[in-house]
């Protein structure tokens, strides 16, 4: 049976994008291919927040620090914390998420698979996991992917039946959340925008891309960044999301982004777990 390691997995309302204000499991992948650690930081500097956490002092994911500089996600991808993560069988997970959700089956909630970077090699898990007979009334997925990893030929097979599907009883809408990575996370432009890569995502579902802002220079690299993605063929929508994971930089960016983004005709993307759940782990 299929297993997938788990950094996460909790309910909540889902803060950000297409989804925000929608009731949502969690579903944290562990790994990732980036570190971001340039969040927050100066340009050109980066990060040692995480780094001088000690993994030895915790047991548990909700006693972790929040960072305010580089990844907020950072155990989820961090080796020295990976034992923090198990590996669940696909049936153990699905068992979870009923144990979890109001009802204890799928209603209105949508499921959020995010990282990490969900699209690491747990692919080949994902049509177990969402063939699952206790996966059979949840109709709205949405991948959070940092839009690098091409999609395998097996899972494009397996996504191409949902999108392919009329029958409204068996219809799902799938989504990637694409938070493509400027030059403010610490990483480089050639790894991190990958236009041909996320315009492949729209075949197999609805795709949008959406960009953390702390500064006019992230701004125009977001344009930039928009130009290549419309050039390769990219069609969806465009959102501008405000830097913080910590209450004090995200209420320092909010109002700003949000006018950059109606400035410019372009959608603005909340963090809505940060004012209402201080962004702490399992929200
Ligand atoms: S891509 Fe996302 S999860 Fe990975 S290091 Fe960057 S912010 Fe963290």
């Amino acid at each position: 049976m299929s297993k997938i390691k788990i950094a996460e997995l909790f309910y909540s309302i889902q803060g950000e994008g297409r989804y925000m204000g929608v009731p949502s499991v969690f579903l944290r992948t562990f790994g990732c291919n980036f570190k971001c650690q340039g969040f927050g930081m100066p340009r050109g500097e980066l990060s040692q927040e995480a780094n001088n956490i000690d993994p030895a002092k915790y047991i548990d994911y909700k006693m972790l620090p929040l960072v305010s500089t580089g990844c907020d996600s950072y155990a989820s991808w961090d080796p020295r914390f990976k034992d923090l993560s198990p590996m669940l069988t696909v049936d153990a997970i699905a068992e979870r998420i009923c144990e979890i959700i109001p009802h204890n089956e799928w209603r209105d909630e949508h499921l959020v698979i995010t990282g990490g970077e969900p699209l690491l090699g747990w692919q080949r898990a994902y049509s177990d996991l969402l063939d699952h007979p206790k996966m059979q009334g949840l109709k709205e997925i949405t991948f959070e992917t940092n839009g690098t990893q091409k999609l395998t030929p097996d899972f494009k097979q397996y996504l191409h039946t949902w999108k392919s599907h009329h029958d409204k009883d068996f219809w799902r809408e799938i989504t990637f959340s694409v938070s493509a990575k400027l030059p403010c996370s610490g990483e480089k432009w050639e790894d991190a925008i990958c236009p041909e890569i996320v315009c492949e995502y729209e075949e197999y579902g609805t795709a949008y891309l959406k960009f953390v802002i702390a500064t006019e220079q992230d701004f125009e690299d977001a344009m930039t960044a928009t130009k290549e993605f419309r050039a390769a063929g990219f069609t969806g929508h465009v959102y501008l999301m405000p830097v913080g994971g910590v209450e004090s930089v995200y209420a320092l960016n909010n109002r700003r982004v949000a006018d950059l983004a109606m400035k410019n005709g372009l959608r603005y993307s909340d963090r809505l777990q940060v004012p209402l759940f201080k962004n702490e782990w399992g929200t």
